[in-house]
């Protein structure tokens, strides 16, 4: 089991709140009383697939979600519905111990969502995601987490046929397009980290 304190300590002064549960049911159950009456927007994620938290926060929430749209819900009135929403939830590419949170994007949905708009943002983080340095947090958001997306995407780029590492590439299907560090909290919204001691998504 890994280690959390020294991402915590240094999320914490960052101006984050940090949460840790052992399993991402015990997350699911927190969240789900942490979120109601509230309109929710998800951005992409292998990690909030996983735990069901559609499902779970549909009950009592109005949540928009392009990787599942609501009948009569377009895939471009659904990303605004989510975008406009009061909360977002995302998980991240890669977190480094001293801080850093890393996500690359190709439509650029998810790291602008994270960046600004919402009263609350939760990140959620499984503990395969955490990298000891920035240096090694960035390598991962590109070399690991990155070319999965794309294989999983299917996307005719060398890193999907190989699935090895990112090759940079200047294909017309590359995914990664968009690169963003949050090196503190950004200003005027709360944020909430939620650790979780599973390896979640990729
Ligand atoms: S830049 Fe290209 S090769 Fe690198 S991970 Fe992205 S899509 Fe793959």
């Amino acid at each position: 089991m890994k280690d959390f304190s020294k991402l915590t300590k240094n999320l914490e002064h960052f101006g984050y709140t940090v949460r840790a549960f052992s399993t991402a049911e015990e997350a699911n159950l927190y969240l789900t009383e942490a979120i109601q009456n509230r309109s929710v927007g998800f951005g992409g994620s292998k990690t909030l697939e996983a735990m069901g938290l559609l499902d779970l926060l549909s009950a009592r929430n109005d949540v928009y979600w392009h990787w599942y749209p609501r009948e009569n819900f377009s895939n471009a009135d659904t990303l605004e519905k989510a975008r406009d929403a009061e909360v977002y939830i995302s998980s991240v590419n890669a977190i480094a111990e001293t801080g850093e949170i890393i996500n690359i994007d190709g439509t650029g949905n998810r790291v602008a969502a994270i960046s600004h708009g919402h009263e609350k943002v939760y990140l959620i983080v499984g503990e395969n995601k955490i990298a000891p340095t920035f240096e090694e947090a960035l390598y991962r958001a590109r070399n690991v987490a990155a070319p999965l997306n794309a294989q999983r995407l299917g996307v005719d780029t060398p890193c999907a046929i190989n699935g090895d590492k990112c090759y940079d590439c200047d294909r017309p299907h590359r995914i990664c397009r968009n690169l963003s560090i949050l090196w503190r909290k950004p200003a005027g919204a709360e944020y909430e980290v939620i650790l979780i001691h599973e390896s979640l998504g990729y």
